[in-house]
């Protein structure tokens, strides 16, 4: 007797889009999604030449059609960052305190009185929530926020700079990745830069002779991703604000990073702090919310009041602004610093700076041996190693932090970088997908951001190898 066709067995898509199991996944996927899916599905069986195989029931087709939608589905996946580098930029920077997560949820999911004065019952100004905090921690008389420190950056220079010359040392013309770079920046924010000194030496008479006619501002930009060593020689910023002050210019300081703390009492390398770009008299600083201060993508402006006021009027604010959600997380990100002592246990970004190796050791010590069980079968050899942490998001690209990890290897003598990289795509392929990095015919874990191994190990048992 003939076989007959598993295909000739398989249901319609109505009948299986009626199924009770289809109204959960049209819920979560859309009706038009898994239609598509299941026509998928059915084709792969009606072509397959196998006769032996049987016809696939509902809830299989069902199943294999909610498998692909899962794959393809859209949006931000989260994923565990054991690549080394805490703050990057690539995997979204800070991961943020319990108190601005709990703020995020309470604006997003109410009404808030983001533009409203509660007093007055008139129209409020969003930055007044928030601009007393950073004050009273910068010492600075103003402030105001946007999207990010690159908005930031424009949005001052296109306020006091427009049309009109603003003078950088070429030590200073960085790159920050991506497209951000200050010549371009400052072109795009309709300003013409003008280069002083020279790539290694910058002397203050270099911005003296500058200093003409068409000088709108001086800026001073933190090299946060690179040093210059050896013969070199740059104005320090007191001097270059008294230069500024006394031709009539503000001097603007693009920090970067911009840490609110001194770093050295938490064993870290130091990095100039807000605090003393305000008390070098620099009358405009700019500083990212997500880098070492840990908050949610933000730029911060500081600085002298009328300068403030007139960045704020700028209709470019007006499309730079942060919404609600930011606004509140920041917020609370902000508050945690009126406790120092306190700081690097509330804010994720600094108890990971912090974090001692020998705690960081004891994580490796626990994981070798559960993946040495799941890749060793595999040929895989794994070992515990030190590590150098970076801190990244191009804060102190020197400094690297003494961290442990763990060191996989092949002895595959053909092929062992492919084979290396096969097992990286595995790991990327878990449903929450570990990143490593691939360094010198290893795949290396830093295992600084794994406080607890339960996640990592039920990953392991998924692992696909
Ligand atoms: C990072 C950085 C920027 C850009 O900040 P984003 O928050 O990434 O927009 C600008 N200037 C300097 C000096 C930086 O380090």
């Amino acid at each position: 007797m003939a076989t007959e066709h598993p295909a000739r067995k398989l249901p319609g898509v109505d009948q299986l889009l009626q199924q009770a199991e289809a109204a959960e996944l049209i819920r979560i996927f859309g009706r038009t999604a898994l239609t598509k899916s299941i026509r998928l599905v059915l084709d792969q069986w009606r072509n397959s030449n196998d006769l032996t195989v049987k016809a696939p029931s509902q809830t299989i087709i069902l199943e294999q059609a909610a498998e692909h939608l899962g794959k393809h589905d859209v949006g931000l996946k989260r994923l565990i960052n054991l690549t080394g580098t805490m703050i990057h930029t690539n995997l979204g920077r800070a991961a943020l305190p319990e108190t601005a997560i709990q703020a995020m949820l309470t604006v997003a999911s109410n009404p808030t009185d983001l533009e409203y004065d509660l007093e007055t019952g008139q129209r409020g100004d969003r930055d007044h929530h928030i601009e007393s905090l950073i004050t009273e921690i910068t010492g600075a008389e103003a402030a105001t926020v946007v999207n990010n420190n690159a908005a930031a950056v424009m949005l001052v220079l296109n306020t006091l700079a427009y049309g009109r010359q603003v003078p950088v040392s070429r030590g200073e013309l960085v790159e920050i990745g991506g497209s951000f770079r200050v010549p371009e920046i400052m072109t795009q924010s309709g300003c013409s830069l003008v280069e002083v000194g020279s790539t290694n030496r910058t002397h203050s008479r270099d911005f003296k002779q500058a200093i003409g006619p068409d000088t709108a501002m001086l800026m001073k930009v933190h090299t946060s991703n690179y040093q210059i060593q050896g013969f070199t020689k740059s104005v320090p910023e007191e001097e270059l604000a008294r230069l500024a002050t006394e031709n009539g210019l503000p001097l603007m300081s693009d920090l970067g990073s911009g840490t609110l703390v001194d770093l050295r009492k938490y064993n870290l390398p130091y990095e100039p702090t807000v605090q003393e770009a305000v008390l070098s008299g620099a009358h405009i600083i700019t500083f990212s919310g997500d880098k070492l201060l840990g908050g949610p993508q933000a730029g911060i402006i500081i600085g002298r009041k009328e300068l403030i006021a007139r960045i704020k009027a700028n209709p470019m604010k007006r499309a730079l602004r942060v919404d609600k959600v930011t606004l509140a997380a920041l917020c609370e990100v902000l508050k945690l610093y009126r406790n120092p002592d306190q700081l690097s246990h509330a804010l994720p970004t600094l108890k990971l700076l912090s974090r001692s190796p020998q705690d960081i050791e004891q994580m490796a010590d626990i994981l070798l041996p559960e993946f040495r069980q799941y890749l060793e079968k595999a040929q895989y050899q794994v070992n515990k190693i030190q590590l150098k942490s970076q801190i990244g998001s191009g804060s102190m690209p020197l400094d690297l932090l003494a961290s442990w990890g763990l060191s996989i290897s092949t002895e595959a003598n053909k092929g062992a970088d492919q084979k290396l990289r096969t097992l990286a795509e595995a790991f990327r392929r878990l449903p929450v997908p570990i990143i490593g990095r691939i360094h010198r015919g290893h795949l290396l874990f830093d295992l600084r951001t794994i406080f607890e191994p339960t996640e990592i190990r039920q990953q392991l048992s998924l692992l696909t190898i």
